[in-house]
Order: structure tokens, then sequence, then C-alpha cells
């Protein structure tokens, strides 16, 4: 009997084992004129083609890019390189392992995210199966999906400087113009439902709030304030009625006695849920926050660590868990915090404002787990940033994506991503 996780549990024998082909080069990349927060992975290995296609596992996280690429061509290749390439548990667990005798999260909970995807996507790919199948899938054709109402160039700091990702949830706010959904938001908000209704959308997610915070902080809100973020909202409903959901993201930015007031506010428009008001730091406050108010909460791609999600649920502090693939320990980390909180009948909502396998490894997930309820989506990413990334065009039919029918994670980087001559392109070979 062979047990790899110990087998593996020195570096040195990390190459003793070889049931299924080995990995054979780890390939990152940051795409900085497409979205300068992201890092691309390739996992090589010696398994040849399936199909005619060579066997490339792809992966990718977001945040500090070159700080993961530097675990994993620094940290993680020792263990990677050579060793079994379908052994997906027993590489998750060692490098986990590892990564926590120094805190664990972090730049290495996102590196080890995106291997995580390119081994699942390489699993997939030599079972010649969507990953969803792996996992025990299907248990739906097609997953919802709501509209975050994001622009073209959130996630750059500014249009004069494409190069800087800029601060989390201080994204670009926009102006007039196609799939400029956060200015369209906050400054034509029915004319921008409507449209969303047409097109099918059974929700939409807004970041009113987000322009009073830059203004004077998180800490008081005034009336006038609370109206400048719930008025979006109220013009929605005027227009719409209940035809579409609508959501707020708070983007963490708020302390208690302001998001108490956020809510008292946002109540008369019934939002499906408002979404990290509080920054989620303290399982405590967020607990009595959803205690004292009547509006359901849902918290937080911001977790990230399993059990900081179980601590979540365990003192009821969410009405629905909000995952990012790609932070939380890839589709493996996802799989069993969705499970987990099944177990308290608590819904999950899948993260995206980040990248296409980000997207793609929320819709795998889901395709296997009835508990998701939702995947979020920026359509504005997906129509401007996500073709310049990738080989498949992800569509979003009657709020819905069909689930991935490749083989694999569902999709390819492209290969003219990874030129060699790339500033920040890093290869590691066995
Ligand atoms: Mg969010």
């Amino acid at each position: 009997m062979t047990d790899f996780t110990e087998r593996a549990s020195s570096p040195t024998q990390a190459h003793a084992y070889r049931s299924g082909p080995r990995i054979t080069a780890l390939e990152t990349v940051i795409p900085h004129d497409v979205m300068p927060g992201l890092l691309a992975l390739r996992v090589h290995t010696d398994a040849g083609t399936v199909g005619g296609t060579p066997v490339i596992g792809h992966g990718e996280t977001y945040y500090i890019p070159t700080a993961a690429a530097a675990v994993i061509h620094d940290f993680m290749a020792p263990r990677l390189l050579g060793s079994d390439a379908r052994a997906i548990e027993s590489h998750w667990r060692f490098l986990y392992e590892r990564m926590t005798a120094f805190g664990g999260t972090g730049a290495e909970l996102r590196a080890l995210s995106a291997v995580d995807l390119a081994l699942w996507d390489i699993a997939g790919q030599l079972a010649e199966q969507p990953v969803w199948r792996l996992l025990g899938g299907p248990v739906r054709d097609a997953v919802p999906v709501y509209n975050s109402c994001g622009g073209p160039f959130y996630g750059r700091s500014n249009r004069k400087t494409p190069s800087a990702s800029g601060w989390p949830g201080h994204g670009d706010p926009g102006q007039p113009g196609p799939l400029e959904d956060n200015w369209a938001s906050m400054n034509s908000p029915a004319d921008l439902a409507e449209e969303l209704v047409a097109l099918g959308y059974k929700g939409m997610k807004l970041w009113s709030f987000d322009a009073v915070y830059r203004r004077q902080g998180g800490h008081y809100l005034s009336w006038n304030d609370i109206r400048e973020g719930v008025e979006p909202f109220e013009k929605i409903r005027e227009r719409v009625g209940d035809r579409i959901e609508v959501m707020l993201d708070g983007h963490g930015f708020f302390s208690l006695a302001a998001a108490r007031r956020i809510a008292e506010g946002m109540q008369a428009v019934r939002p499906l849920w408002m979404e990290d008001i509080l920054r989620p730091d303290s399982i405590h406050a967020m607990a009595a926050f959803r205690a004292q108010i009547l509006v359901p909460i849902a918290v937080s791609e911001m977790l990230v660590m399993a059990d900081d999600y179980r601590q979540v649920l365990e003192a009821r502090a969410t009405d629905y868990v909000m995952i990012d693939p790609t932070w939380v320990g890839g589709i493996s980390a996802t799989r069993r915090i969705a499970e987990l909180a099944q177990l308290y009948n608590v819904p999950t909502l899948m993260h995206d404002c980040t990248g296409p396998f980000t997207l793609l490894a929320g819709i795998n997930v889901a395709a296997a787990n009835s508990g998701v309820a939702f995947q979020e989506t920026v359509r504005a990413h997906i129509a401007t940033l996500y073709p310049a990334l990738i080989d498949e065009n992800v569509t979003i039919v009657d709020g819905h994506i069909a689930i991935p029918q490749r083989s694999g994670i569902g999709a390819r980087w492209l290969p003219e991503l990874f030129d060699a001559g790339h500033p920040g392109y890093r290869r590691s070979n066995l």
C-alpha cells in the first residue's frame, strides 16, 4: 500500500512515485495590459496529447501576482516538478501543511489555488471529462448568474496607468458608455436595470456606498449619505419592480454602527442580500450585525481560510457564504467549503471579478454542488477582458451559464500570452 502524503513528506522523495503523468514545467505570466492583477499559470506534463491536444493545466489567481508567482516557482516547484500530476489531494495537503508553518494565508493560499485549478484541469483532460464530472456532477445543466455592476476598467488603478491593479474595492467608477455598468448603476440605474432584465438577468449587484466611503470613511454615515446609496435601488424598484433581484456589496468598508444604518436604509428596497458591509475580520461583529438587522447578508470572498468559514457558519453570522475559488485554495477547497455550508443549510455564492478561470472554477463546483445559489459575473469583463485571455466564449443566456462540456476546466489560456519575453514571465523546468 502506498500513502502518497507520507511518502512525499520529504521534498526529496517527491519524485519517488509516478503512477500518473509527471509535471515537467510551471509557467507564469502577468497579462499587464488586460488584467494587471492577474497571475496566469500553465502546468506542463509529460502526458503527451489527448485527442490531439497537449495536456496542459490552466490556473490563475488574482492580487499581487508577482508574489503568488514567487510562491509557485521558489517554494512549490521542488514539490511539484517531477511528481504525479494527478495526485491533486496529496499535493494540496503537502503544500498547505507547509504553508501553515508561517500563517498559510495570502500569496501562499492564492498560489495553491492557481496550482489546484491547473491540476484539476489536467485530471479532466486525461479523463476526457469536464472537471465537474470528476466532482460528482452534474447537479444541473446551467448555473444561475447575476451581474455585478463593474465596468470594463474596474480592477485597474486608472485608465492612464493600466499596469497597476489598484486597491481592492477601489475600482474605476467609470464613465458613460457601453458596458460601463458601475457608472450606469449610479447615474442611470433604472435604464441599466431595464437593459439587464431584457437580457434575462435575474439579479444585479451595486456598489452604491463606495463613493460615500471614499468621501468620508466608514465610521459615520448621515441619513443623506444613506439616501445617496439607497437611491439607485429605489429607482430600479420604481422602473422594473421585482423583475430583478438587487444586491449591495459594501466591499468591507464600514464599521458596525454605520453598517446598521445602511441596513436600516436598505430594508425598504428588499435586497436579496447585502455583502461585506462590515470588513469581515471579526466574526463576533458579523454575528452581532446579522442578529441586529432584517436584511439577509453574504460573507465573504475575503475570508479565504476554511476554518474562518466554519466559524462564521457556527456563529450563524451569515445567510449566504461567498467563495472565491482562486483565493481559498482552488477547486479542492471551494468544494469543501461549499459542502460545509450545506451542513448548516446555508447556500453558497461563487465570486468573480477576478479572472476567467475563477469563473470557470466556480461554474465547475456549482455544476457538482446543489447548494450553490448563484455565480457572480461581471458582463463587462466577460465581454471585453476574458476574450483577450482565453480561447472560449463565456455566454450568458436567460441569466444562466451552461456548464462547460469541454474536457478539463473548460478553456485554455491564449498561447500568445505566454511569451517568454513578456516582463515578469517565469518558467521552472524539471
Ligand atoms: Mg464582493
